[in-house]
This record gives C-alpha cells, structure tokens and sequence, in this order.
C-alpha cells in the first residue's frame, strides 16, 4: 500500500509540476511576444519622429532618447523572461529527474506473479522474485 501511495504522490508531483511550468512558460511566451510587438510600435513611433525631424530640420532629441530607452528596458525584460523559461526547464529537470527511469522508464512484467515493475529493479516489488 505504502507503494502505491509513494507512486501515487510522485504522479500527482509530475503532472503538477508538469502543468505549473506550462503555465509560466506560456505566460512567459505571451509576455515576450506582446513585449516584441510593442518594441516593433516603438520603432515605427522612432521612425516617424526620426523623419519627421529630417524633414522639418529640428531634431527632438530627448522624444527620441525616451523611446531608445524603453526600447531597451523592453529588451531587457525579454531577456529576463527568457532566463525565467530557462530556470523552469532546470527546475522541472531536478525534481522530476533527469535520467529516463524515473518517470518515462519502460515497465518490465514479473513472469512468477505478473506485476509491473520499473525496469530498473532487480526483483519483483510484489513477490521478490529476480526479475530480467
Ligand atoms: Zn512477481
């Protein structure tokens, strides 16, 4: 019973850990895609200004300054995001393991008493008998 509990916990651990970072790493993609849309405003916005001072011949230097600025701030927070999704994919990776045994192994039938066993085990985890 102890088992089945234990497995029982360590599935329900996968699917929410499973899901929380799906759901940071979408909120993160949509961030990043609306932060990109808005810096490609920005430079159309710097663009205008731009030939609208080579045009008229007075240049508003601190309009262009403040748009160059939060072009920048917004590079930088998509940066940020981008080391926020990497962070997830280390994070997932140390608790539900790296190595392929732990949640994705391939399953191997005991032939005494037919239980499934994780192919990493030596013996059978109902009756004990060697399994391979
Ligand atoms: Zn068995």
């Amino acid at each position: 019973m102890a088992s089945f509990r234990e497995s029982l916990s360590k599935g329900l651990t996968t699917i929410n850990v499973k899901t929380n970072n799906f759901m940071e790493e979408s909120k993160c993609k949509t961030y990043i895609s609306t932060l990109e849309k808005e810096i490609r405003d920005l430079k159309l916005n710097l663009g205008d200004i731009m030939y609208g001072s080579w045009l008229s011949g007075e240049s508003d230097e601190t309009a262009l300054q403040t748009i160059m600025e939060q072009i920048k701030q917004k590079y930088e927070e998509i940066e940020q995001q981008k080391k926020i999704m990497e962070q997830l994919t280390i994070s997932e990776q140390q608790i539900l393991g790296t190595g392929s045994n732990v949640q994705t192994g391939a399953m191997i039938y005991c032939a005494q008493c037919g239980a499934q066993n994780a192919s990493n085990y030596k013996f059978c985890c109902k009756c004990g008998k060697a399994l391979g």
